[in-house]
């Protein structure tokens, strides 16, 4: 039997791989092929990938907590209670009193009516913009904007408005010229940007949603946990009416999984009949949600994570500047070093891997063309001593090859 079937597979044709391997081809011509690593341990500086002990620059983990003895024991003791899997979606019965527990915590802390979990932030933003917009409506996104934002954006049926990164002269103009014929006009920004690391002017959005009656949605996937005083993050200190629509991640700084949008009533409700993506699809683990709220509590209890981390960031600025690298307009963790030329981040990287430092090379489609980087991101577990590390390999470098192109 087993023959029969092996034998009836063998004389079969492959219709899929002779379609599939030009593209495959073209894009390690293009260098742009990526490629995965095997981590072998926690997430945490030192670690262990593909067999090799290295120093890594490259998590989102920023305050530490994804490995957090606390974070861990909650989330063993969750799973000793409510198991693993939860079992079904939020609306059939996989909403448990972790979740329930968890949107209370994440609404309080924002300062907001309510929040809603969802499985992932790229679900989160895909739901949330198209259970806002569709046919009829615009949507305006900074051209730099997260894959997620712009994909839900695109799959709203809405018309769709790119402005130039941070130009709030630009989108103005986009909204005047918008105004008339569009019914609802949703403005859509990562909080921080995810390949550049600077902020948006949420002030100058928050004034231009007003002014054109339009809704701000921010997502704050690398902002929360880390900026405003107690890592409310970039939202801190803005109103539910300033910042409407607020997303945060919780596989980031908060060191677990999964992704919130808060606001207020109308809004939760909204995205719980019609946000596609988090209707059909199962719910976290429970256990997923208890470690989130020992997690929160500890990114309030312990601001020292986020001073350290600053402190950091400081001296990684200030070492990189000295050997004459091209740094980005970043107070936050991703300190992206810019490249330019696909091979040549490609190469930079290499060599850094070569000494035990992993960074990864960041290209286009990622980022724009002609701007490959070295995306660089530090975290509260990293020590000042492991900067100096970074500083003295990037140094190496230089040595070698000389500044980036871009740089000169
Ligand atoms: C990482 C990220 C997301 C996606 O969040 P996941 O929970 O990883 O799916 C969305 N937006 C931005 C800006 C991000 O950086």
């Amino acid at each position: 039997m087993k023959d029969r079937i092996k034998q009836s597979l063998e004389s079969t044709v492959d219709l899929l791989s002779p379609l599939l391997e030009p593209g495959l081809e073209a894009r390690h011509k293009a260098h742009l092929y990526r490629c995965r690593r095997t981590l072998e341990g926690p997430q945490q500086p030192e670690t262990q990938i593909n067999g090799r002990q290295v120093l890594a620059f490259c998590s989102n983990d920023y305050l530490g907590l994804a490995n957090d003895p606390r974070v861990i024991e909650t989330f063993c003791q969750a799973a000793k209670t409510y198991g693993v899997g939860s079992g079904a979606s939020h609306l059939v019965n996989g909403h448990s009193t972790e979740h329930q527990q968890l949107e209370e915590a994440l609404a309080a802390f924002t300062g907001r009516d309510r929040a809603l979990l969802f499985s992932t932030g790229y679900m989160a933003n895909l739901g949330t913009i198209q259970a806002l917009v569709g046919k009829g409506d615009t949507v305006f996104q900074d051209r730099l904007n997260h894959a997620s934002l712009l994909d839900g954006g695109l799959h709203s049926g809405a018309g769709f408005k790119r402005y130039r990164h941070n130009d709030n002269v630009h989108l103005n103009h986009l909204l005047e010229k918008a105004s008339p014929e569009s019914q609802r006009k949703l403005i859509v920004t990562d909080g921080v940007f995810s390949m550049d690391g600077d902020c948006a002017p949420l002030q100058a959005l928050v004034d231009t949603s007003q002014r054109h009656h339009a809704w701000l949605m921010v997502d704050d996937a690398h902002g929360f946990g880390c900026l405003g005083e107690h890592g409310q993050g970039i939202g801190a200190g803005f109103t539910q009416n300033q910042v409407p629509i607020l997303m945060g991640t919780l596989g980031k700084a908060v060191g677990t999984s999964g992704a919130f949008v808060a606001g207020s009533q109308a809004l939760i409700e909204t995205l719980i009949q019609f946000a596609r993506p988090y209707i059909y699809t199962t719910a976290i683990p429970p256990a997923v949600a208890a470690a989130t709220r020992t997690s929160l509590m500890l990114i309030q209890q312990e601001p020292e994570r986020r001073i350290h981390l600053n402190q950091l960031i400081h001296s990684f600025r200030t070492g990189a500047n000295q050997l004459g690298l091209t740094l980005m307009d970043s107070l936050t963790p991703i300190q992206p070093i810019m490249i330019g030329d696909d091979a040549e981040a490609m190469e930079w990287s290499q060599q850094l891997e070569q000494v035990g430092i992993l960074v990864i090379a960041i290209r286009p489609p990622t980022v724009p063309k002609g701007s490959a980087r070295l995306r660089i991101t530090l975290s509260a577990s990293h020590s000042l001593e492991q900067i100096e590390q970074l500083l003295s390999a990037l140094a190496h470098i230089i040595k070698q090859r000389g500044l980036p192109k871009m740089t000169r």
